[in-house]
């Protein structure tokens, strides 16, 4: 930390203690305790306001800085980028934005189309907007409903909540929008049906079916999912889950909408997106978190051509055109962040390393699994993985939240800063989460891995 820093130290604590409302935290306790600050980050690392040293296993607290802390090829690009135009909104486009579209595209066949927003949340408003828009175009308004699954999240605004499968997360924020309907979750490990592998999964799937049959076919516009459930618990789909998916939106012309906000821009490893690990062809791809890995706030709605081509039909018609807008989504350091950390995972071949890096640290917590009967299961997807703790592996009953804080709450005591699902689903706050940045190394895993040995020793014996 430099010195002036170290200096004015204690006066930011003061300022942050006096006057910061910080996300996701019950203040009482910071009245008298001291509100951690993050100063510094290179690579993997992060520094506080004591100069403790952080290993980060979770990318930044939530599944964002892809390629690590510190990348002063990012920074300048954005400085120039800024320092020649820092923004313009409305209809008129950006040298990066243009650039980043063309980039992103290439990444994903079938799409066309980049819409620019500042959030995941907003992305995804976008989105459940096209699908309003296009059934009052198309469907006298009708084909209005979004289904989206138990335990999946879409984000913190009013309409994302409306979406959203975590009823703790939920709770005292309604009354919700109408015309959202949920459907079952696909997590085989806590089976709703008797079947298991690729049964399990077009089970699962055809219980989608159930809902769309139950609702009435010409209601349903979209079914919006992520390919692995994030903050639900880390929740990789069984195999046949996704083809029978498609399907069923192909048979009753429903928008399929993948919610890439964490697994997008190579958390997955091998493919750029999740949706590509399971030959999906969705119509919408929302992304945010790993789109500029922090280093600016951009998040993309993605659309194909086919639902673009929906929204210029009648020039006759003055309502036929998306009537939205967000103000930040003219800022153009977005953009230009995302072509530098999109060009890092290509040049420093990010993709292959999150497969094999997630591959062995997969290994590992498979390793622990073995030594304590505390971790039920194990699962996840590249670098993004998860470890549910339960008090018995037969009932499968989870441990309690505080139980599973108290392991990361060691881990971080150790110099490492692990995850865990929290707050949003009642009695199932219990999986560990684990999303280093894409360039982790295994001499990085060894060390998060043998944190988690510790803590869980000390907590459970
Ligand atoms: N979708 C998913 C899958 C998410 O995990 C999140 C955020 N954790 C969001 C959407 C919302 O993104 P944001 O917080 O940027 O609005």
């Amino acid at each position: 930390m430099d010195g002036n820093l170290q200096n004015d130290i204690e006066k930011i604590v003061e300022a942050d203690r006096a006057h910061v409302w910080h996300h996701l935290t019950q203040h009482k306790p910071l009245e008298t305790g001291e509100p951690r600050i993050i100063v510094e980050g290179r690579g993997m690392r992060v520094w506080d306001q004591h100069g403790k040293e952080h290993l980060d296993a979770v990318s930044g607290g939530v599944w964002t800085v892809n390629v690590g802390y510190g990348r002063e090829r990012i920074a300048n690009a954005v400085r120039d980028q800024l320092i020649k135009l820092n923004y313009f909104a409305g209809s008129a486009g950006s040298v990066p934005g243009a650039q980043f579209s063309e980039k992103l595209i290439s990444k994903m066949p079938g799409m066309s189309r980049v819409y620019y927003t500042n959030s995941g949340s907003e992305a995804n408003e976008k989105a459940f907007k096209m699908v309003r828009q296009i059934a009052h175009k198309r469907y006298g308004g009708k084909k209005h409903k979004i289904l989206y699954r138990d335990r999946d999240y879409h984000g913190s605004t009013i309409g994302a909540m409306s979406c959203g499968g975590q009823d703790e997360r939920n709770a005292q924020y309604g009354p919700f929008a109408p015309g959202f309907v949920r459907v079952p979750h696909c997590l085989e490990y806590r089976a709703q049906w008797d079947l298991s592998g690729e049964e399990y999964g077009q089970r699962a799937a055809d219980a989608i079916e159930e809902v769309i049959l139950a609702e009435g076919p010409d209601t349903v516009g979209a079914l919006c999912l992520e390919p692995v459930t994030a903050g639900g618990g880390v929740i990789t789909p069984p195999e046949g889950y996704w083809p029978r998916v498609q399907e069923i939106c192909r048979k009753y012309d429903i928008l399929l909408h993948i919610d890439e906000v964490v697994c997008g821009v190579g958390r997955t490893g091998t493919h750029w997106f999740g949706y590509q690990h399971y030959g999906v062809e969705p119509d919408f791809v929302t992304m945010a978190k790993g789109v500029a890995s922090g280093y600016a706030a951009i998040a993309c709605c993605v659309t194909n051509e086919r639902v673009f081509d929906m929204f210029k039909e009648d020039m006759t018609d003055p309502m036929d055109y998306f009537r939205d807008i967000s103000t930040f989504g003219g800022c153009t350091a977005g953009p230009a962040a995302a072509l530098e950390n999109m060009a890092i995972i290509e040049e420093e071949g990010l993709l292959e390393n999150t497969t094999v890096m997630g591959d062995y640290m997969l290994d590992q917590l498979h390793a622990l699994k073995d030594k304590h009967k505390v971790i039920g299961d194990v699962r996840g997807k590249g670098l993004f993985l998860g470890a549910e703790l339960v008090a018995d592996r037969t009932s499968k009953e989870p441990v309690p939240e505080k139980h599973a804080q108290a392991v990361a709450a060691d881990c971080m005591a150790q110099g490492v800063v692990i995850g865990v699902t929290n707050r949003s689903i009642p009695g199932f706050n219990n999986t560990l989460c684990y999303s280093p940045a894409l360039i982790a190394t295994r001499d990085d895993i060894d060390q998060i891995i043998a944190a988690t040995d510790k803590a869980l020793t000390k907590v459970f014996g």
